[in-house]
């Protein structure tokens, strides 16, 4: 019997883990080992354009060298792509997708225009150009193969789940040694994207179906996620899914106090080795000095 919480580290194999990696991985880690939980790891390669094997090699390298192991399978999002599609379609019987035609500069251009246009933290919130297609045009452009994406209309997701249960819809954080309760705030996302152009999914789908079929129970990640969390719930509302607890840990800053990422080029564990530096010094830089150190 598993006493403690299943967690996941869910890296995408697309560039060499940083120090901001190893400290979501390693308190993920410490965490399911401290109370005799499960440790998995998740490669999150829907970007087939970004993924390759040599990067998820380099993971499992990295964590190795970390000390950290974890359970077999690893779960790779690219080979579960009939699970998405599930979920896609049932979320279609519900009614609470459309289609969207529009390209990147189409919203720009829309949201350009509008001074007061709102944003989130993933950019521009999308304007709803086709949400408020007929449905005449809607066939009308499927029917002549226009490549398109696949949105979830929130507000008409939010009737859905209201229409179940009056309770507003909540999640339980870990925060300084506690759980709190937070309410969804669904107002900086708009209508997000759930399947891609070239895929039945997206980063918020895939992330949902998998924390509920690994049996996730504590969902540990980077601060810079905790906003998507709002979406995550929903759908999991949505689809009576299992619901993990939440922990959003602070991000580890560079030099100038610029968040690390593989696209500013944070020094990565592999050079940090390579220029002498151990798993115990690591664990020291990033405040986890002792072994089962991690509180929340
Ligand atoms: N793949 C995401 C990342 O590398 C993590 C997603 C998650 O933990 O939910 O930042």
């Amino acid at each position: 019997m598993t006493l403690g919480p299943t967690t996941r580290f869910a890296p995408s194999p697309n560039g060499r883990l940083h120090l901001g990696h190893a400290y979501s991985a390693l308190i993920n880690w410490d965490l399911a080992l401290k109370s005799g939980g499960k440790f998995l790891l998740r490669m999150e390669d829907i970007d087939s354009g970004r993924s390759r094997p040599e990067f998820e090699d380099g993971i499992f390298e990295d964590l190795k060298w970390l000390g950290i192991d974890w359970e077999e399978p690893v779960r790779r999002q690219s080979e579960h792509l009939d699970d998405y599609q599930r979920a896609l379609d049932r979320l279609s019987e519900l009614g609470v997708l459309y289609p969207c035609f529009c390209t990147r500069k189409d919203i720009l251009a829309e949201v350009g225009q509008s001074k007061s246009a709102p944003h989130g933290p993933f950019g521009a919130i999308y304007p709803g150009l086709c949400r408020n297609l007929t449905d005449a045009e809607r066939h009308q452009r499927l029917a002549g193969g226009d490549h398109h994406a696949i949105r979830l209309d929130v507000e008409k997701a939010l009737t859905i789940v209201a229409a179940k249960s009056p309770s507003p819809i909540t999640w339980q954080e870990n925060h300084n040694e506690a759980q709190v309760t937070l309410f969804c705030d669904l107002s900086p996302l708009g209508d997000v994207v759930l399947a891609r152009k070239d895929i039945p999914t997206s980063y918020h789908l895939a992330v949902t179906i998998d924390d509920h079929l690994q049996g996730i129970s504590l969902v540990v990640r980077g601060q810079d996620l905790f906003v998507a969390t709002n979406i995550h719930r929903l759908l999991q509302a949505l689809l009576n899914l299992d619901t993990p607890h939440y922990w959003h840990h602070k991000l580890i800053e560079g030099p100038t106090g610029e968040k690390l990422s593989k696209r500013k080029h944070a020094p990565t564990l592999q050079s940090l080795r390579a220029d002498g530096v151990t798993p115990e010094d690591v664990r020291q830089m990033l405040g986890l000095d002792s072994l089962y150190a991690t509180t929340y």
